[in-house]
């Protein structure tokens, strides 16, 4: 009840209210921005919560992107175009320090791709290459599995064939689901197809849907050396497996898949990291660190992954510029490039590992680091490293469970793909955990857009970053650093 009370007030004086609504009259009547600056740090954070929970900052800034770049490819123009734009614009929004980092990449391109059945009951299917897969025409004889475990016990022999794993992927709030599947089946079936004597790869796609769009996603880098390898949809897999029953009654004859790929191979490129600070007023060099990935899979718009992390980072640190509050340590907002690929072997890292050897010399100072890689859905609980500050985890606590959020005391952050590599290094990780429930229902698919954005859940969300981060930026809470490995 107090909490709301207090945050009750401070919004109103945040919002450009009278002196009234400031709890201690004891200054005299001064602008809405100073009233606040002399509040306690939990107090400020209710009342940057509540303006972010009015805020259609990171909407607005997802329907630009989309609309504006399309979907952007890893490494590709459409990606690099949409970094620069974002320079000016983070620049406009009065970000400091506003500068692209960038690095050399591997290109690869979708070209024109089919699937289809043409034996015995001929069909077009839909399905879409792996990214990193190797283009090809394969017309051949289908050996089915349930699983991706039966495939690699079977003694099957596949050579000569393509080989057709339709096992599905566990639905999960917390994306668990995708985790277990995205590194064996995905990563490394194609390579495990081909040395079997395999002519081509098919999965069933790692989505929780049953709509008829394919999901695409990075396999092991290929280098033009493998199979085709295409994920097809749900729908289609649940037909391949009737016939597989069919087969097994004697009623069908053995099943013929013709697929091809047209993926080509871009050579050496490049990519880039966005990097914008708002400059700590005490301590600038120490850093908290928040992003998303610029770069999407070309299929939709990339909205949900990832317009939207970039939104919701970027708007919960503008909410802070425009209340006029500054920041004690610096808070660093980063939009990787070129998260979803694969790369050569011993290539090197992509954006995130880029970003991260840039800071080598100051990691030390930096305090935390979070992604939002995860769509748009609600928040429900934040992850921390351990910290001997029992008060900061008090006040976080209060300014967060009006949102019904909780702090997960059990859960270890190590952060995505992109701040995973800064949490390799000794920076601590955090974690908002997010509602994921339907998120694989959309992911690398063409329905990757916009309209799967709910505004309503997207504003909670900024809401719980924006008072972490101010808790984390203005106070001097520490967490224990993880183990040095990289
Ligand atoms: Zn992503």
């Amino acid at each position: 009840m107090k909490t709301v009370t207090v945050s009750l007030l401070a919004a109103l004086a945040l919002s450009g209210g009278t002196a009234v609504a400031a709890p201690k009259p004891k200054a005299k009547p001064v602008a809405a921005a100073p009233a606040l600056a002399s509040e306690p740090v939990e107090v400020q954070a209710a009342a940057l919560r509540d303006a972010a929970l009015k805020s259609d900052v990171a909407y607005d800034f997802v329907a630009q992107m989309t609309t504006r770049f399309g979907a952007r490819p890893a490494g590709g123009e459409a990606e690099r175009k949409a970094s620069e734009w974002s320079v000016e614009e983070l620049k406009k929004m009065g970000f400091q320090n506003v500068h692209l980092q960038t690095f050399p990449l591997y290109g690869w391109e979708r070209g024109a791709e089919s699937i289809e059945i043409t034996a015995p009951f001929p069909q077009k299917l839909v399905g879409t290459a792996l990214g990193g897969s190797t283009a090809g025409v394969a017309d051949a004889e289908a050996v089915l599995f349930e699983t991706y475990q039966e495939f690699l016990d079977s003694k099957a022999d596949v050579t000569g064939k393509i080989v057709v794993i339709l096992q599905p992927m566990a639905r999960a709030s917390n994306g668990s689901g995708y985790g277990r599947m995205s590194g064996s089946v995905r990563s490394g079936g194609p390579g495990v197809a081909q040395k079997r004597g395999a002519v081509g790869f098919v999965l069933r796609s790692l989505g929780t849907e049953t709509d008829r769009f394919a999901h695409t996603g990075a396999t092991t880098w290929s280098d033009g050396k493998g199979i085709p390898a295409m994920a097809i949809s749900t729908p289609d897999a649940e037909a391949l497996r009737r016939i597989l029953k069919m087969q097994g009654k004697g009623e069908a004859g053995p099943l013929r898949l013709r697929m091809a790929s047209g993926a080509k191979f871009l050579g050496l490129g490049q990519s880039q990291n966005v990097v914008a600070d708002v400059v700590g007023t005490e301590k600038p060099n120490e850093v908290i660190v928040m992003g998303g990935h610029i770069d999407s899979w070309d299929l939709g718009t990339g909205a949900i992954d990832d317009a939207s992390g970039l939104g919701i980072t970027m708007a919960a640190a503008k909410t802070i510029i425009d209340s006029g509050l500054k920041p004690k340590r610096t808070i660093r907002v980063v939009f990787w490039g070129s998260e979803e690929v694969s790369q050569p072997e011993g290539f090197g890292d992509a954006g995130g590992g880029k970003f991260r050897d840039a800071y080598r010399d100051n990691l030390s100072n930096f305090i935390a680091a979070g992604e939002s890689d995860f769509g748009a859905g609600k928040v429900y609980a934040i992850s921390l490293m351990p910290t001997e500050d029992k008060t900061f985890l008090t006040k976080l606590g209060n300014v967060l469970y009006p949102l019904a959020v909780y702090i997960d005391a059990k859960a270890v952050p190590t952060g995505g793909v992109d701040s995973g590599p800064l949490h390799e290094s000794g920076v601590p990780a955090f974690d908002l955990e997010q509602d994921g429930y339907d998120y694989f229902d959309v992911h690398h698919t063409a329905n990757d857009v916009i309209e799967r954005v709910d505004p309503a859940q997207m504003k909670q969300n900024v809401a719980a970053w924006t008072a972490t981060v101010w808790m984390m930026a203005n106070t001097n809470v520490t967490f224990t650093r993880p183990e040095i490995k990289k």
